[in-house]
């Protein structure tokens, strides 16, 4: 089973250029270093029978799902629900439309629903009068792998201050955003993983982020062939960066796509060597 996941988004919470900043990345020209809102796209199988997961719905989900291409899904799997990964809940409605407005299933776990729930009232209001919004059908996880659209999925508890976030382990990948500790019961459950997307702020600790420094440790321990970073700041410029890190780490960015092949090769698309521009502009 092919397994692919694309960065929809690689920035931190603000998005990177940031409103007002005046440093170097972020009047960067290099599109690499422009930075959505971070979520991916889990692409399992191909062609027909491609399932297709969205990880989180971030604010900048309409431009996301415009430049990839993406009309409709087959699932929604929530990390947790910060700002900017669930506040593009009501742009969704796109996807439902082009998904034949079959309602679109979303797990998460069931304080994350909570919270969907009081940000989202109108959403989950089955008598709510405005017919032009998207309809979820709602899922809860814990511990036990889930199945999505037939799809086995993993959840993996990790840390981000005080509150737990779910990362996602499908096959052999998974995307662990949002954590600045990966505790070991969850490190055992992601043994075996080959191919990791994992969080990365900064080169500085943070209290709820991994720095680069801790997300390699961590990449090391859990051995990985190899890890894409995410979440990334405006401290982290893309080709600089890139070059001091080993081998087998590199950071993300918008629009690249990473795959676990069938025959066990992880495969890297660059974001400008399949045809479609890279996101300069927004
Ligand atoms: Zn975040
Ligand atoms: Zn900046
Ligand atoms: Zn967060």
């Amino acid at each position: 089973m092919r397994v692919e996941m694309e960065f929809l988004g690689s920035g931190t919470s603000s998005g990177i250029p940031t409103i007002g900043c005046d440093c170097w990345v972020c009047h960067s020209t290099n599109p690499r270093n422009k930075r959505l809102r971070s979520s991916v796209l889990f692409r399992i199988g191909a062609g027909e029978n491609e399932t297709r997961l969205l990880v989180d719905a971030t604010p900048d989900i309409r431009l996301q799902a415009l430049r990839a291409d993406l009309s409709s899904i087959h699932g929604l799997l929530i990390t947790h629900t910060h700002a900017d990964h669930c506040h593009g809940l009501d742009d969704l409605r796109g996807l439902y439309w082009g998904g034949g407005r079959e309602p679109i299933t979303l797990w998460a776990y069931p304080e994350s629903l909570a919270s969907l729930k009081r940000t989202f009232a109108y959403i989950f209001d089955a008598d709510y009068e405005y017919k032009g919004i998207v309809k979820i059908d709602a899922q809860v996880f814990e511990h036990e792998p889930f199945e999505a659209a037939g799809v086995t999925v993993q959840p993996i508890p990790v840390v981000h201050g005080n509150m737990r976030v779910a990362g996602f382990r499908i096959g052999d990948c998974a995307y662990i955003t949002d954590t600045n500790e990966v505790p070991d019961s969850s490190i055992e459950k992601l043994k075996g993983v080959k191919l990791l997307i994992l969080d990365a702020l900064r080169r500085a600790p943070h209290p709820t982020h991994m720095s680069l420094p801790k997300a390699l440790e961590t990449a090391e321990k859990i051995g990985v062939e190899r890890v894409f970073f995410t979440h990334i700041n405006h401290d982290l410029e893309h080709e600089s960066v890139n070059k001091e890190l080993p081998e087998w780490a590199r950071l993300g960015c918008d629009m690249l796509k990473v795959a676990l092949e069938e025959d066990g090769k992880i495969t890297v698309t660059e974001p400008d060597s399949n045809g479609r521009p890279l996101p300069i502009a927004f």
